[in-house]
């Protein structure tokens, strides 16, 4: 059994930046890597719109140089994951990591993340990062004056449409249904906006392209008439999917859709001396900025817990 007095879980923006501030307050953290190294923001083309990089920065080079910072205060990275939890306040929580090692820990930080839906269909994973993205606020500037589609009837979906029209030439907005789940005020939006054409009851299937997005095939489920739209940028906003299946599993209370419940202005779970921080407990911001700014909160929650022990 190895102990530990702090180990997080995830190592995205939200997970190096608890790291930093954990290993800065010599709590020596432990950090697992997991599935996806580097999270979501690993996945993304460059990112514009963190602050102190005014010409951009690969999200890939952004936590990457979030882990250095911490491993330099003397976080340790660890590249694998953890498969089974066990809480126990009192005598520290064990941890299992999928080779097979047993931890235990006085405190820990979950920041596992979320990942977004995706469609399923053919050239999406082929093509993510090469004009498919979830994330119209990161990426949608690379698409000044060239076509690009979203797919979804959410919110998020008539945002990214709405917003994407700012640089976009054109926006073919594809759902499912000829009802939305987006409220009415953001679906009339989107409708008096003349950049934007509506495809409705219509299912995507195949995003083509041969090293980057060149057109969408979409069917009409009613008539079914298929068709091509040519686009240069393919969005999906199918909503997003916290990773938080083994904490929930374990005791930690969630929210209907997944997400971590934290306590009013803190990180603390309902689980003592287990914190959460990112888009595993964010489901309205998601953005990297954020996630880092709840990752030194979580830290902070986590130094005062184990002072207080
Ligand atoms: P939602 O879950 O609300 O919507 C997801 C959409 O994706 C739905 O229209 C759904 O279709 C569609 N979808 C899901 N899976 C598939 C699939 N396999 N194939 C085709 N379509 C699919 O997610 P959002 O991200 O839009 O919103 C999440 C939450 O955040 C909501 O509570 C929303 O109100 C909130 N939000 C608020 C904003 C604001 O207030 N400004 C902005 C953005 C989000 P179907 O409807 O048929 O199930």
């Amino acid at each position: 059994m190895i102990e530990e007095k702090l180990i997080i879980i995830g190592n995205g923006p939200a997970g190096c930046t608890a790291a930093v501030y954990a290993a800065r307050a010599g709590l020596k953290p432990r950090m697992f890597a997991g599935d996806s190294p580097c999270g979501l923001l690993a996945l993304t083309s460059d990112v514009e719109n963190f602050p102190g990089f005014p010409s951009g920065i690969s999200g890939l080079d952004l936590v990457m140089a979030i882990q250095e910072q911490a491993e330099k205060f003397g976080a340790e990275t660890d590249y694998d994951t953890i498969t089974s939890i066990d809480f126990d306040p009192v005598n520290g929580h064990i941890l299992t990591a999928a080779d097979g090692r047993v931890f235990k820990t006085r405190a820990l930080i979950i920041a596992t993340g979320a990942t977004p839906r995706k469609l399923g269909v053919p050239g999406e994973d082929r093509l993510w990062g090469r004009g498919v993205s979830a994330c119209a606020t990161c990426d949608g500037a690379f698409f000044k004056d060239m076509p690009v589609a979203v797919a979804g009837g959410g919110d998020s979906a008539m945002e990214e449409a709405i917003f994407l029209t700012r640089f976009a030439s054109h926006v073919h907005l594809i759902h499912r249904r000829d009802t939305f789940r987006a409220s009415a005020i953001m679906v009339e939006r989107a409708r008096k906006n003349e950049k934007i054409t509506f495809h409705l009851n219509s299912t995507v299937e195949e995003i083509c392209g041969i090293s980057e997005v060149e057109s969408v095939k979409i069917t009409d489920k009613i008539s079914g008439e298929k068709s091509i739209l040519n686009v240069r940028g393919f969005f999906a906003a199918l909503g997003h999917v916290p990773a938080t299946t083994l904490f929930k599993s374990a005791g930690v209370e969630t929210d209907d859709n997944g997400y971590i419940k934290v306590a009013a202005d803190s990180s603390a779970t309902n689980i003592p001396g287990v914190f959460a921080a990112g888009d595993c407990m964010d489901p309205r911001y998601r953005q990297a900025i954020i996630a880092a700014g709840n990752g030194a909160k979580a830290a902070l929650d986590a130094e005062k817990y184990l002072a207080g022990e």
